[in-house]
């Protein structure tokens, strides 16, 4: 069957590679590897991709940027189809059309050039547009279910494609329909409504580019805060920094020094630290506060249950 489905990639002109290391498809830079990298330049291509992979069934999934994700340690027999080549982009009538591999910070850029404010909140997430839509990722008050007017998504299990509009994507705090059924974000209309001057745009970014700079470890690798707020409200970080967690060390992973909502890898961590480090944060902050913590990042690979759930 994997031969099948090696020629049919081939004859069908799609990139991939075999046995890459997942630590390279991440921003935690941790992992062992995936059986199959699939990388479609365009939409067509991402969705015979997926359809193959429905078809032969080599089980798969669908990454961004990889700035959300835990790898596994061990190998994973998958394929991973990355989007992060489709990055086509669409302005008319003061709405982005993009596809689902497009850069956040590159979005925001564009929205910024146009003269739409809308977008600034998300210059310093970095994720792509599709990840962007499945965590519904926001910052500083404003997220993507805010701007979203329409999603382009495949069924994969039928090949059939729908445009699911705002109020039929479920959007909540970091959750989205995409989250719940088994369908893949293509694409995605945006919708812009705050205009502004270029130059108070750009300022505001900077503004909030610096100021990630300032309270988030971004020179090390991590996937961003590991937890999700306490019922939309109170945040993780401020709790595990009560509660003298930061520096808390499991092998090369720890509970960030600038921000303890972040797990950082201090080089040469293993999946297994980092979850032993959230294991033992969620049972200390159960312990001590009576709370039960829910992470936001998402585990790829693990056989068992998994320290999120
Ligand atoms: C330094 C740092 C700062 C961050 N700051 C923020 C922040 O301020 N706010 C915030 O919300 N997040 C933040 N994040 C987390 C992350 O950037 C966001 O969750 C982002 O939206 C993930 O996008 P991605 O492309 O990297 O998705 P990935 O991590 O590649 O994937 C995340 C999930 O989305 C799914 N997915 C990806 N593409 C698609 C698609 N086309 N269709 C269906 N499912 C898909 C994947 O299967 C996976 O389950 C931060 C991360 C880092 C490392």
């Amino acid at each position: 069957m994997q031969t099948l489905f090696e020629e049919a990639l081939k004859r069908k002109n799609i990139r991939f590679q075999k046995n890459v290391k997942t630590a390279d498809l991440c921003t935690f830079r941790i992992g062992g590897a995936c059986r199959y990298l699939i990388e479609p330049q365009c939409i067509g291509e991402l969705v015979e991709s997926i359809l193959l992979c429905e078809h032969t069934r080599v089980p798969y999934e669908v990454i961004g940027r990889g700035s959300n994700l835990l790898f596994a340690d061990a190998f994973i027999p998958i394929a991973l189809i990355r989007t992060t080549a489709l990055n086509g982009l669409v302005v008319q009538n003061g709405e982005l059309i993009a596809a689902c591999g497009i850069s956040l910070p590159r979005l925001a850029q564009k929205a910024a050039a146009l003269g739409f404010f809308d977008l600034a909140f998300a210059c310093g997430i970095p994720g792509t547009l599709g990840g962007g839509v499945y965590m519904n990722a926001g910052a500083h008050g404003s997220d993507l279910a805010s701007l979203v007017k329409w999603v382009d998504v495949l069924h994969p299990q039928t090949g059939e494609i729908r445009t699911l509009f705002n109020k039929e994507l479920s959007f909540s705090y970091r959750n989205s329909i995409f989250q719940q059924e088994n369908i893949v974000a293509l694409r995605a209309c945006l919708a812009l409504r705050c205009p502004s001057e270029l130059d108070k745009i750009q300022a505001q970014m900077h503004a909030l580019l610096n100021r990630r700079q300032a309270t988030q470890p971004v020179s090390l690798p991590s996937a961003g805060s590991v937890f999700k707020r306490i019922n939309n409200g109170a945040s993780m970080g401020k709790i595990i920094d009560e509660l003298g967690l930061k520096g808390m060390r499991c092998g090369n992973a720890a509970v960030s020094q600038k921000h303890a909502g972040f797990i950082v890898n201090l080089g040469g961590a293993k999946a297994a630290d980092v979850c032993t480090l959230i294991d033992c944060i969620k049972g200390i902050v159960k312990r001590k506060k009576g709370i039960d913590a829910t992470t936001e990042i998402r585990f790829l690979g693990f056989e068992k249950s998994q320290p999120g759930t």
